[in-house]
């Protein structure tokens, strides 16, 4: 199942009248399906004692969004200076942050000091000596090393550059508590697309697991557990989504099992940005010219500036051709932006109906990963997004790049040197 059936209840019949209000290109995003997964998440992590959300940043960075995550309950995971400055602009505090950054930087620690500080989530061992100040409560990315994948786009976690290894891992801890830390948590992010919930459930048990055996050599006893992102959503129309419920329950139950033999349970918190916001966001553009060579090219008015996935990944996304008058002929063609780059396509040999000049193309899941991972490439300027409200507005919370935004990096004081 691509976008749900309520997000297109809600979207298709008045797509007509947003598309010729706005114009097209566009993302649209879905306020009543956002809250209703991240209900979903509350709900199935409500039988431990404590559960947060902070929402990955990274896959939909856009202010209205994000108040609607602070709305539910959720922080916010943060990887880079402007993310910390984005959450913070909308008051987000201390522990309402994770900063989970790999390869840090001097400047990357003193802007997560700033304001209070947040949860700083170290990479690395040697990141110990360089936190500016360290702060009383510290995480460890935790790189497990040679384990299964569910799938090969962060791949095996011993050829991936994150975390700390797993002999480097109590020795980290001894020395942050060395330099003054004396609250803990730890966090690892070893899926993507993850459709199977067992592994989630095994994640936080290697987690459990391991704060046991840090316990038993350091007596440290740890406030929270991260099993990071990469709840998968499904792409495709024939596969089903990830079983929340269960995996629910399953971690309910380890948790339950954790403080029977322990006394006491951290927390559990949980960096999704796929699964809270991939479903509920749409690209909508329109059909400007057809190509028939050796193969038929479906030119449309958005490229892939819009959408990495396709051409970054392979990705599929399921596509919708909405038509005045519906064809009732099929054809297999390729659906193409603008670029001179031949990746530059939103759909390989797709069979879809037969399409004219005006169609309208809702391409699925562009609620995660989508605008975010735009770029400007051939000069190419990345759309507006638009959010689909509850109260059933269309309302405008980007717009689109102009040329001036383009330029602007060319306004500037001179500045040489002679040599
Ligand atoms: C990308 C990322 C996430 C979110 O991943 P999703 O697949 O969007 O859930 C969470 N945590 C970290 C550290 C990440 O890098």
């Amino acid at each position: 199942m691509p976008i749900s059936e309520s997000f297109k209840n809600r979207l298709f019949p008045v797509l007509d009248k947003i598309t010729s209000h706005f114009q097209t290109p566009f993302h649209i995003y879905d306020e009543a399906g956002i809250r209703e997964t991240g209900n979903r998440l509350q709900n199935a992590f409500s039988g431990i004692g404590s559960f947060k959300e902070y929402y990955a940043v990274k896959a939909l960075p856009n202010p209205e969004i994000l108040k609607i995550m602070q709305s539910i309950g959720f922080g916010f995971d943060c990887s880079s200076i402007t993310e910390l400055q984005l959450c913070r602009s909308l008051g987000a505090r201390n522990e309402e942050i994770i900063f989970t950054s790999n390869n840090t930087s001097h400047e990357d620690f003193m802007e997560a000091a700033k304001d209070g500080g947040c949860i700083l989530n170290l990479d690395d061992i040697n990141l110990i000596d360089k936190v500016p100040e360290m702060p009383e409560l510290i995480c460890f990315r935790y790189n497990p090393g040679a384990r299964r994948t569910g799938n090969d786009i962060i791949g095996n976690p011993v050829e991936a550059k994150y975390g700390v290894s797993h002999e480097q891992i109590i020795e980290a801890y001894r020395r942050a508590k060395k330099r003054g830390a004396n609250r803990f948590g730890i966090h690892t992010m070893v899926a993507s697309n993850e459709l199977n919930y067992t592994y989630m459930v095994q994640t936080a048990q290697m987690l459990l697991d391991l704060i046991t055996e840090i316990n038993a050599q350091l007596e440290i006893e740890f406030e929270f557990i991260n099993i990071g992102g990469g709840l998968g959503i499904p792409y495709q129309p024939d596969i089903h989504g990830l079983n929340l419920e269960q995996m629910g329950r399953e971690v309910t139950e380890l948790f339950h099992n954790f403080k029977k033999l322990n006394g006491y349970v951290p927390a559990l918190f949980m960096e999704s940005g796929r699964f809270m916001t991939g479903p509920h966001g749409a690209l909508i553009t329109t059909v400007i010219n057809r190509k028939e060579i050796y193969r038929t090219y479906i030119g449309v008015d958005a490229s892939m500036s819009a959408l990495m996935r396709p051409a970054l990944y392979g990705a599929y996304h399921h596509i919708d051709v909405l038509q005045k008058r519906p064809s009732d002929t099929t054809e297999t063609v390729d659906i193409t932006g603008s670029l001179c780059e031949n990746n530059d396509k939103f759909a390989i040999q797709r069979n879809l109906p037969f399409m004219k000049e005006d169609d309208i193309l809702v391409i699925h899941d562009t609620g995660a990963h989508g605008h975010s991972m735009g770029f400007n490439y051939n000069g190419n300027l990345r759309p507006k997004e638009l959010l689909l409200t509850e109260d059933n507005r269309a309302e405008m919370i980007r717009r689109e790049e102009r040329p001036e935004d383009y330029f602007a990096t060319l306004q500037y004081e001179q500045n040489s040197l002679s040599l």
